[in-house]
């Protein structure tokens, strides 16, 4: 059997800080692992600027509510859960996630969590576990199931590597250009069709 492993920003859904900066206007919130390589460094400002703005989870949870899943993403997860066994890797979390989620039908998702207090401030985020995209793809492989993922970017390079087959969806340029061992398309069409080729079974369209 097989597995499509998907990445979740970029290739279903908008990315989730950068949309929620437009919609809140908040401009400092637009900062990315770009701007600020330190991860940890990074997710303590977005979690002090949260804070400083009085959003808690149930006002984040409003703003994602009114942001939707990138036009064909959900009939291409319909599609694609016809044919094969789908799984979101992400490396979002949870409680942001939920909102865009129910729009895609309710897929499978592996991704992080935060943790709130009683009021709904959101204090501390728990990261699954290191490289976790990657891992998802290796204990697949440990229970015999064949993997195909898709991603747009640095984050899941680890992950198209480690499974059976990887397609970059969306990616820009560069990662193409870094990592031309990956067949690179921008259409769900397209990646249907990368999916079919990639497959070992006897699928159409
Ligand atoms: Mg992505």
């Amino acid at each position: 059997m097989e597995i499509a492993c998907l990445d979740l920003e970029g290739v279903l859904i908008p990315e989730i800080w950068i949309a929620f900066a437009e919609k809140t206007g908040i401009e400092e919130l637009k900062a990315t692992t770009r701007d600020i390589p330190d991860y940890d460094e990074l997710m303590t400002m977005r979690l002090e600027i949260l804070a400083k703005h009085n959003l808690g989870l149930n006002e984040i949870q409003e703003v994602i509510a009114t942001l939707s899943p990138l036009e064909g993403a959900k009939e291409f997860v319909d599609w694609l859960r016809e044919r094969f066994q789908v799984v979101i890797l992400s490396d979002t979390f949870y409680e942001f996630a939920g909102p865009l989620m129910a729009q895609l039908g309710y897929p499978t998702l592996l991704c992080h969590k935060l943790t709130t207090d009683e009021t709904g401030k959101v204090v501390d985020y728990n990261l699954r576990q290191a490289n976790p995209k990657r891992q998802a793809i290796c204990a697949f492989k440990s229970i015999y199931y064949r993997t195909i993922a898709a991603g747009d970017s640095y984050n899941d390079t680890t992950m198209l590597a480690e499974a059976d087959a990887g397609i970059l969806f969306h990616a820009p340029q560069n990662v193409i250009n870094e990592f031309p061992q990956f067949p690179a398309v921008h259409t769900y069409e397209d990646l249907k069709k990368e999916f079919l080729k990639a497959s070992n079974r006897d699928l159409t369209l």
